[in-house]
C-alpha cells in the first residue's frame, strides 16, 4: 500500500526578500497605509500600481480580503437591499456571504459537467429573474466561455463582477480573468495564489467605481495618497455620498505580497506542472472524469477536481477514508453536512432554498485536492497512484455493486 507523507495545507515559506521588506515596515512603525511621509508612496500604493500593471487594468485597490473586495464591488455598482444577484450554484461560502452582506438575494445558476457556469441556465435566469448583477465565481479555476458569457450579460444589461479567488493569473484567450466584467475581485488569503494571510484586490477600468471603492474601503479623505487612483475630480461628489466601511490593506501585508507578485509567473508554471502530473495519472482510470480544459483557457492548476460518476455516497465516503489512510486528503463536495472549507448551496440557509438538479448531481461525486507548491512532481505522481489504489480498494470492498 502506497502512503503519501506531505501536508496538503503547507504553503511555501515567505521569501527572505519579503521578510526583509516586512521588517523594514515594522522598523518604520508606519504600518497603516496612509501613514506615509511627504512624497512617499507606501507599500500598499506601490503594490496596487504593480498589480494593476500585471493584471492589465487601469486601477487596483488593495483591501482586507477577497470577501471584502466582492462586497465593495457590489456596493460600488449599486446593489441595493433586496436586489437579485445571479451567482454560481457551485462556489464557496464567501460568495453568498458577500451577497448577503450587501443585502442582496442570491439566485444560483447551474454548472456544467466541466464545473463552469452553465450558459444556457444563465441566459434563462437572466431573462426570468430580471437581475442586474452577476457575481461570477471562477470556482476552482474553471473559466467558462467568457466571450459568450459577456454577450449574454450585455444583452440583458447585467453588470458582471468576477470572483477570481481561484483564477489569479488565469486567462481566457489572451485576457486575464478579472478583466472581462466591470470589476475583478481577488484574494491573497493563505490558500490562494499570493499569500498575505488575509487580503484582497479589486480591479477595474472605471474611474467612478474605483473612486467609490476607495472611499468604501476606508480611505477617509486621504484618497489622494493612492498613487494608482483616478484624478481627484472623481471624488468631488462621491466623498459626500459614499460610506466608509473600513477594509484597508496594511503596509505589512503589502510588503510581503510585492516580492510574491514579482514571482507569480514562475509559481503559475509550477502549479500547472503539478496539475498535469496528477491529472496524467488519474486519466488512466476509466471511472475518473476530469474536467476538460478548453484550448482558450490558460489555467492556474493550484487545485484539481475529479468526479467518479458511478460512485454512490457510501463509496465516496469510503474513497475519502481509504485515501486518508494512505495520507491523501481529498475533499468531497457531495457531503450532506458542511465540513472544513467545503459547503454547498443547501447549507447557505440565509438565502432562499433553490432547486439545482444538475449541480447537485455533479457535486454528489465531485472530489477536490489542493496542490500546494511545497509538493514535488514526484509527490503529485505518488498522490495519483494512491488515489488509483484507493479507488480499487473501494471497488473491491463493494464487489458486485459496480465495476470500475
Ligand atoms: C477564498 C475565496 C474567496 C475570498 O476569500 P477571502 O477569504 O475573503 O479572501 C472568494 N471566493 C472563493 C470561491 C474563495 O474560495
Amino acid at each position: 500500500m502506497k502512503v503519501f507523507q506531505g501536508q496538503f495545507t503547507q504553503q511555501e515559506p515567505i521569501s527572505d526578500a519579503a521578510i526583509d521588506a516586512a521588517v523594514a515596515v515594522l522598523k518604520s512603525g508606519r504600518i497603516h497605509r496612509y501613514n506615509t511621509l511627504d512624497g512617499e508612496l507606501g507599500e500598499v500604493a506601490q503594490l496596487e500600481a504593480e498589480y494593476a500593471a500585471w493584471q492589465g487594468t487601469q486601477f487596483c485597490l488593495a483591501v482586507t480580503s477577497g470577501g471584502q473586495a466582492m462586497q465593495i464591488a457590489m456596493r460600488a455598482l449599486g446593489v441595493q437591499y433586496g436586489d437579485v444577484v445571479l451567482t454560481n450554484a457551485f462556489t464557496l461560502a464567501p460568495v453568498p456571504g458577500a451577497i448577503e452582506a450587501v443585502g442582496g438575494v442570491a439566485r444560483y445558476v447551474e454548472i456544467d459537467e466541466n464545473l463552469r457556469l452553465d450558459l444556457g441556465d444563465l441566459a434563462n435566469k437572466a431573462k426570468t429573474s430580471g437581475a442586474k448583477f452577476l457575481l461570477l465565481s471562477h470556482m476552482r479555476g474553471h473559466l467558462c466561455d467568457m466571450d459568450a458569457l459577456m454577450q449574454i450579460c450585455d444583452q440583458h444589461g447585467i453588470a458582471v463582477i468576477e470572483d477570481c479567488a481561484h483564477t489569479m493569473g488565469a486567462k481566457w484567450n489572451a485576457t486575464r480573468s478579472g478583466s472581462f466584467g466591470r470589476v475583478g475581485c481577488f484574494s491573497t488569503q493563505t490558500y490562494k495564489h499570493l499569500n498575505s494571510g488575509e487580503g484582497g484586490f479589486l480591479c477595474t477600468d472605471d474611474p467612478e467605481i474605483i473612486a467609490k471603492a476607495t472611499i468604501l474601503s476606508g480611505s477617509y479623505m486621504l484618497y489622494g495618497r493612492h498613487g494608482a487612483g483616478p484624478d481627484a475630480s472623481a471624488y468631488d461628489e462621491l466623498k459626500y455620498l459614499t460610506p466608509n466601511c473600513s477594509a484597508r490593506m496594511d503596509a505589512l501585508r503589502a510588503a510581503i505580497l510585492r516580492p510574491q507578485l514579482a514571482n507569480i509567473e514562475d509559481s503559475i508554471q509550477r502549479w500547472n506542472e503539478r496539475y498535469d502530473t496528477l491529472a496524467q495519472v488519474l486519466s488512466t482510470h476509466s471511472a475518473v472524469a476530469l474536467p476538460v480544459r478548453p484550448q482558450q483557457e490558460s489555467m492556474v492548476g493550484s487545485s484539481l477536481q475529479f468526479r467518479v460518476p458511478a460512485f454512490s455516497a457510501s463509496q465516496c465516503e469510503a474513497l475519502l477514508t481509504q485515501a486518508a489512510k494512505q495520507g491523501v486528503e481529498i475533499k468531497w463536495f457531495g457531503r450532506a453536512e458542511p465540513v472544513g472549507f467545503t459547503s454547498n448551496h443547501t447549507s447557505w440557509r440565509y438565502m432562499p432554498a433553490q432547486t439545482l438538479p444538475t449541480t447537485d448531481r455533479l457535486l454528489s461525486t465531485l472530489f477536490d485536492l489542493r496542490l500546494p507548491l511545497t509538493f514535488s512532481l514526484d509527490d503529485c505522481q505518488l498522490i495519483g497512484e494512491v488515489i488509483l489504489e484507493a479507488l480499487h480498494t473501494v471497488d473491491a470492498a463493494q464487489f458486485g455493486s459496480i465495476s470500475l
